[in-house]
């Protein structure tokens, strides 16, 4: 029995040897050809649920790792993780002026948590000094990272997102920050209370969506859905 499971699970991946099981930006076209082609950011994080989510979402999802990569993309989106390592791999990777270019060209992006960070134009340490450390800086947002506190670090709570249609989505925040300043031209889709006021959580400024929270890792595509309409506006 447990043979054939496994040649069963064999037969279902359809693949060449030395083929990777994600499509990757370049290396082959996605599996189906219909839905924009939306990579992933594959340095650091959850690329496979991203993946994953940017599926259901009705998107074409490829990893990159190369600049030449981003040339195949019709969005792109930028996992959590520690935007500090981020931001030293894509420059060491020679991918922060390029997708930094791409971004600003208008290409959509969706960053997540560190993602979302890296996207801003400034970020403070959790006690509001400067953290200094490479950024993209493509939107008018100032993030404070580790926002939430040690006691609250990590939480999930239900969230109301302007964009994403009722019942409120289930949002896991890891280390979260949160956005402290944004920018007239940067719209605010989602705030969650705190003993110090409400604050952003999920930012829009355009073809760029933030989110201090990780959208991948609760199993509901809505927040890759409204980022999948803003590549689809963006197509047409
Ligand atoms: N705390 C991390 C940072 O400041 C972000 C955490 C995350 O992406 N889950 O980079």
């Amino acid at each position: 029995m447990v043979g054939e499971g496994i040649a069963s699970a064999r037969r279902r991946v359809d693949r060449l040897p030395g083929q990777s099981l994600i499509p990757v930006a370049g290396d082959e076209r996605p599996p189906s050809t219909l839905g924009p082609v939306v990579g992933v950011l594959a340095l650091q994080g959850d690329v496979l649920e991203h993946v994953r989510m940017l599926s259901l979402a009705g998107a074409r999802a490829v990893t990159v790792r190369h600049p030449d990569q981003l040339d195949d993309l019709d969005g792109v989106v930028l996992p959590g993780g520690e935007s500090t390592t981020i931001g030293k791999m894509l420059e060491r990777y020679g991918l922060l002026e390029p997708v930094r270019a791409r971004l600003r060209g208008g290409l959509p992006a969706l960053g997540t948590c560190a993602g979302a960070i890296l996207m801003g134009s400034d970020a403070l340490h959790a006690d509001g000094t400067p953290s200094e450390q490479p950024l993209l800086g493509v939107m008018d947002t100032v993030t404070r990272r580790n926002a939430f506190g040690r006691q609250v670090a990590s939480f999930e709570g239900l969230l109301d997102i302007d964009g994403v249609p009722a019942p409120p989505l289930r949002a896991a925040f890891i280390r979260a920050p949160w956005f402290e300043r944004i920018g007239d031209g940067v719209e605010a889709l989602a705030r969650v209370d705190t003993p110090a006021g409400a604050r952003v959580v999920v930012a829009r400024q355009g073809h760029l969506l933030a989110a201090a929270f990780h959208p991948e890792l609760t199993g509901d595509p809505r927040l890759h859905a409204l980022f999948v309409e803003i590549v689809r506006a963006q197509q047409s």
